[in-house]
C-alpha cells in the first residue's frame, strides 16, 4: 500500500457498500506494518490473527446483508493503557509486561461494537508518564516524518502508527496533553474530551481527575465520527456525564463565520519556538479570512498551570500505582527469604521505571503530612483559579486557540536525561486537561518538513465547536495530503 491512505470514513462507507472487503484492507494493512514496524516501532502487540478474523466475520455480514457499524472494516490500534478483554495490556511498563486484561474498556467494547477492527496496542510512555514516548519498558517509538525524531508522547504509538498507515484510527488517552502532543509531531489530529464524555472504564488510572480517552484520527471528519462512538453516558464511569453522543459529523460544515477566537499571549509567547509560533498565527489568519473574529488575549493564572499540574498529576499517581505491590497480581521480584517490607520495595524498584519511582516518589512527599496544605492544596486552588480564568475568557470567546506543542519534535534523546525540559513541553496543553475543557489538535503547517499542530480550545461539551473550527482549517491546509509515506 503506498501513497495517499483511505480515510477511517472512506474505509467504512466502502466496505459497507461491499465496494472493499475487510479482510483485504487489513492485508494491506499488515503488509505495510510487516515492512515498516521494524523502523517505527508503534505496537507492543500484534494480533493479526484476530484481526482478519474479525475482518471476514465483517465481510460475511456484508454478503449476507446485514446492518453493519459505523466503523466497518476499521483498522483500530489502541494504546497499552486501555484495557483489552484477552489481549495483553502493558501501560508499558514491565510491571504489567504479563498482565492480561479479563474485560474490554466501554470505549474498546463500543468500537468493536460498531465493527471496527482491532490490530494492536500501541506503544506509550510508562504509565503515560512522558512527553516523547521514550519512557517505555520496551524501547522508543520513532516519528515517520523523520525517524531520528520522537513521535512525542505518552499516545506516541498510537499517532505513528496513524502517520505511518499502520491503522486506520486509533485511541489514545490525555492526561495533560498525551492525547494532543503526539497528533501535533506526527501530523495527526488529537482530540481530548470534556472530562467525562468519554468513559474511563478499563482506562488504567495514571491520575483519574484529569484524565480521558480521545481519538487519534488522519482527519477532523473521522475524529468527529470516533466520538460519536465511544462518547456518552457509561454507568460503570462514575465520573461519566448522563448525556447521549451527539452526531459530531454534521456540524462539521457549519464553518467558522462569526466566531469569536481569543488566542491568550501566555500560550504562544515566551517559551513558544517562533518558528511554531508563525505557523499558529498563520492559521489564526486563514480562521480570520473564513470569517471567525480573532483576537489576543490573556489568562493571567496560566502561569502557574504546569506547577499545579504536576504536584497534581504526581500525587494521584503516587496514590494509583500503589496496588502494584507484586501480590496481588502483576509483576513480582524473586523474593525469597525476604520480609514483606523489602520484597515489596524490591518489586516496585525492579518493576517501574525511573520515570514512574521519581513521580511515586515526588507526589508522596507532595501528600505527606506537613506538605499537603503547601503543595497539593495549593495546587488545588490554583486549579480553581484556572477554571474561573477560562470560565471568564468563554464569555468573551467561543473558542481559545494556541500552539499544541511549543516546539518542533524534538530528536530521541534530546529531552529524556531532562525531565524537567520534558515537563516543560507540556505548557499549553495541561491546561484544558485542569479545567476538564475540551481540546482539539489539528496539524496547520510544515516548518522544515517537520509538522505543527494548532490547538483550539472550548467550554465543557464544546466539541462540536472544536471540530468545525478543526474542519475549517484542514480543509485549507490539508496537511493530510502530505503525510510521508516511510
Ligand atoms: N506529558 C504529561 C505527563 O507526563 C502528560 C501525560 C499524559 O497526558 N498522560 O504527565
Amino acid at each position: 500500500m503506498g501513497g495517499a491512505k483511505l480515510h477511517a470514513h472512506h474505509v467504512a462507507e466502502l466496505v459497507r457498500r461491499g465496494d472493499l472487503s475487510a479482510y483485504e484492507h487489513v492485508c494491506q494493512i499488515l503488509e505495510k506494518i510487516e515492512r515498516i514496524e521494524d523502523k517505527v516501532r508503534a505496537y507492543i502487540t500484534l494480533i493479526p490473527d484476530i484481526a482478519l478474523e474479525k475482518a471476514k466475520e465483517v465481510d460475511r455480514k456484508v454478503e449476507k446483508g446485514k446492518r453493519l457499524g459505523k466503523l466497518a472494516g476499521v483498522v483500530l490500534a489502541i494504546k497499552d493503557v486501555i484495557s483489552t478483554k484477552g489481549i495483553p495490556t502493558t501501560c508499558g511498563s514491565l510491571m504489567l509486561q504479563d498482565y492480561i486484561p479479563p474485560y474490554d474498556a466501554t470505549a474498546v467494547e463500543r468500537a468493536v461494537a460498531e465493527d471496527a477492527i482491532i490490530i494492536g496496542k500501541t506503544n506509550m510512555d510508562e504509565f503515560a508518564m512522558g512527553s516523547t514516548t521514550e519512557n517505555s519498558a520496551f524501547g522508543p517509538t520513532f516519528n515517520p516524518w523523520d525517524l531520528s525524531r520522537v513521535p512525542g508522547g505518552s499516545s506516541g504509538g498510537s499517532a505513528a502508527a496513524l502517520a505511518a498507515g499502520e491503522a486506520d484510527i486509533s485511541l489514545g488517552s490525555d492526561t495533560g496533553g498525551s492525547v494532543r502532543c503526539p497528533a501535533s509531531f506526527c501530523g495527526v489530529v488529537g482530540l481530548k474530551p470534556t472530562y467525562g464524555l468519554v468513559s474511563r472504564y478499563g482506562l488504567i488510572a495514571y491520575a483519574n481527575s484529569l484524565e480521558q480517552i480521545g481519538p487519534l484520527t488522519l482527519c477532523v471528519r473521522d475524529c468527529a465520527l470516533l466520538m460519536e462512538v465511544v462518547s456518552g453516558h457509561d454507568p460503570r464511569d462514575s465520573t461519566s456525564i448522563p448525556t447521549e453522543p451527539k452526531k459530531y459529523q454534521d456540524v462539521l460544515e457549519k464553518g467558522v463565520e462569526g466566531l469569536r477566537i481569543g488566542v491568550p499571549e501566555e500560550m504562544i509567547g515566551e517559551g513558544v519556538d517562533p518558528l511554531v509560533a508563525k505557523e499558529v498565527w498563520r492559521a489564526v489568519d486563514t480562521l480570520s479570512e473564513l470569517g471567525a473574529v480573532c483576537e489576543e488575549t490573556s489568562l493571567p493564572s496560566l502561569e502557574y498551570s504546569l506547577a499545579a499540574y504536576y504536584v497534581i498529576a504526581m500525587s494521584e499517581a503516587s496514590s494509583n500505582l500503589a496496588r502494584y505491590d507484586g501480590v496481588r497480581y502483576g509483576f513480582r521480584a524473586p523474593d525469597e527469604g525476604m520480609d514483606w517490607s523489602s520484597a515489596y520495595s524490591k518489586t516496585r524498584r525492579l518493576g517501574f521505571g525511573p520515570e514512574v519511582r521519581r513521580r511515586i516518589l515526588l507526589g508522596t512527599y507532595a501528600l505527606s503530612a506537613g506538605y499537603f496544605d503547601k503543595y497539593y492544596l495549593k495546587a488545588m486552588k490554583v486549579r480553581t483559579l484556572i477554571k474561573r480564568d477560562f470560565d471568564e475568557a468563554f464569555k468573551r470567546f467561543d473558542v481559545l486557540a494556541s500552539p499544541t506543542m511549543p516546539i518542533l519534535p524534538p530528536k530521541i534523546g534530546e529531552k529524556v536525561a531532562d525531565p524537567l525540559s520534558m515537563y516543560m513541553c507540556d505548557i499549553d496543553t495541561v491546561p484544558a486537561n485542569l479545567a476538564g475543557i475540551p481540546s482539539i489538535s489539528v496539524p496547520c503547517g510544515l516548518v522544515d518538513g517537520l509538522p505543527v499542530g494548532f490547538q483550539a480550545m472550548a467550554p465543557p461539551l464544546g466539541e462540536e465547536l472544536l471540530l468545525r473550527v478543526g474542519y475549517a482549517l484542514e480543509s485549507q491546509v490539508r496537511l493530510y495530503e502530505r503525510i510521508p509515506v516511510v
